[in-house]
């Protein structure tokens, strides 16, 4: 193996999964399932896919604050709507992406999109929550819905496989998003036989979700639908290459290097913070918003 290599450390099995409202059936890879190093990525709940039957009265989580990080929500299959009290409000279909800092804080209530819920089928999707650096914590709320179309994307060699560049830079191509620290999130979108290389500092905590197909990583180690890659922190180069048609989510960032305070919703630094925070919630600070 090059010493240029990034290696693998582990691939990790989707853990039992547990309901989030009745809209949500999510395997949480960390920080409950595994307690891998992935800073600043928090959080990572994976709905894989499934099929939820139709209803008119569409399933979801009620109204609910976060305070000290934000909320990505990736669609693969389905679709999401969602309120916050920042005013903001959104569709979220396959392909698209939902980037919500809630920083100081916010209220927000997501819920099967009605005409998905009217029909009923199948539901994919990715929930991360990303951390912010201490300074940005108490920032006013941000909200960048992406749309699939506004995503850039750079199209590989071989013509029909792409790499979709949701947060940061890919081989000169720059992220929809903007974030608060260094990270790139990528979905890669492989053919049966394309091969990728990643270049990926080797500090940065990384991995890869298997959301569809299977893989071979380094020319060594295969991995299935639905199984994360947790990388080493060291080595730079990651060769992906699709077994089959792949969606592979890319998650690597620089760690944030701070103390962690989290409870529920509220992910700060300090106990004192989460104190203030649950205070903040009950003196309604959060703002309103409409069960
Ligand atoms: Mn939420």
């Amino acid at each position: 193996m090059s010493e240029m290599v990034k290696p693998v450390a582990d691939i990790l099995k989707a853990p039992a999964p547990h309901m989030v409202g009745d809209a949500f059936r999510v395997h949480n890879f960390f920080p409950g399932g595994y307690k891998i190093k992935m800073s600043p990525f928090f959080l990572l709940d994976y709905n894989a896919k499934i099929n939820f039957s139709a209803r008119n009265e569409p399933r979801g989580v009620g109204v609910h604050p976060h305070r000290g990080f934000e909320t990505v929500t990736i669609v693969y299959k389905g679709a999401l709507a969602h309120h916050d009290s920042a005013g903001n409000s959104g569709k979220i279909y396959p392909g698209d992406v939902q980037w919500m800092t809630a920083a100081s804080g916010i209220l927000h209530k997501e819920y099967h999109e009605q005409e998905f819920s009217n029909t009923g089928g199948d539901f994919q999707i990715v929930q991360l929550w990303v951390n912010l650096p201490a300074k940005y914590k108490m920032i006013k709320p941000k909200y960048q819905g992406l749309q699939h179309s506004a995503i850039p994307t750079l199209t590989l060699a071989d013509g029909a496989s792409n790499v979709e560049v949701i947060a940061g830079e890919f081989q000169g191509v720059k992220g929809a998003a903007s974030t608060f620290s260094p990270m790139e999130v990528y979905n890669l979108k492989l053919k049966a036989g394309a091969s990728l290389q990643l270049n990926l500092p080797a500090n940065y905590n990384t991995g890869l979700l298997v959301v569809e197909g299977n893989i071979k990583i380094n020319q060594s180690s295969d991995a299935q639908q639905d199984q994360f890659v947790h990388f080493k922190n060291e080595g730079t180069e990651i060769t992906v290459e699709a077994i089959q048609d792949s969606v592979i989510l890319l998650l690597s960032g620089e760690p944030i290097q701070e103390p962690i305070a989290s409870y529920g919703p509220f992910l700060m630094n300090r106990p004192e913070e989460i104190q203030q925070a649950l205070a903040d919630y009950n003196e309604g600070k959060f703002g309103y918003l409409e069960e």
